[in-house]
């Protein structure tokens, strides 16, 4: 219990195992964020935009994921769910990207062959990175405690402050995108709620 700022983090990771030297070497803490779309028919993530920053550091990879097809071969319905998510979910273009999916997975997984947490909120989504790394040939020493962030206690709706209106750090800087979702906006403010949490916790 932290007197000073009245919260209560309790939060234990349990879902990792690291040799005890590990943890004199590194802590290694990440809040990831992803706006995606979901596939037809099936609950599927197609990830868009991916954004992870470091807890302790000032780490941050940001990704714009290629399409795996072109908009124009996709049915009209399926795109008009498209135009829909676009429009007002998180303002990316299906046809928007620069690295494929591999090649941003293998980003990710050489980044985080070390990481021991890695803070992502909604429970689907956290299952999303859990099928993701347990897909990818992850390094030997473990896989990373995925936490939902809705789990850490002092982590509710209520502190986090809204969205910034001024963020101005994405390259995708569009009134349409801007004003919806950013992952990177969204990673690095719940990173600052949580971050101030862990401090709590230390005290
Ligand atoms: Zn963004």
């Amino acid at each position: 219990m932290c007197n000073s700022c009245h919260c209560n983090f309790s939060f234990q990771a349990s879902n990792a195992f690291f040799p005890a030297f590990i943890f004199f070497v590194t802590m290694k803490q990440y809040v990831i964020d992803f706006q995606a779309f979901k596939a037809p028919n099936s609950n599927e993530f197609i990830i868009k935009e991916l954004a992870l920053v470091g807890v302790d550091t000032n780490y941050v990879a940001h990704y714009f994921v290629k399409p795996p097809v072109s908009y124009y071969t996709l049915n009209p319905e399926f795109q008009n769910k498209i135009d829909y998510v676009t429009k007002h979910i998180h303002g990316i273009p299906w046809d928007y990207g620069d690295i494929s999916f591999p090649d941003m997975l293998q980003a990710i997984r050489a980044e985080l062959g070390w990481a021991t947490e890695i803070y992502i909120r909604n429970k689907e989504r956290a299952k999303e990175i859990k099928q993701l790394i347990k897909s990818s040939n992850w390094p030997i020493w473990g896989e990373p405690a995925i936490i939902d962030l809705d789990d850490v206690d002092g982590f509710e709706s209520m502190n986090i402050p809204p969205r910034r209106n001024n963020f101005n750090q994405c390259s995708l800087g569009t009134s349409q995108h801007l004003t919806t979702r950013c992952s990177l906006e969204q990673a690095t403010r719940y990173r600052d709620v949580l971050k101030n949490l862990l401090n709590c916790e230390e005290m």
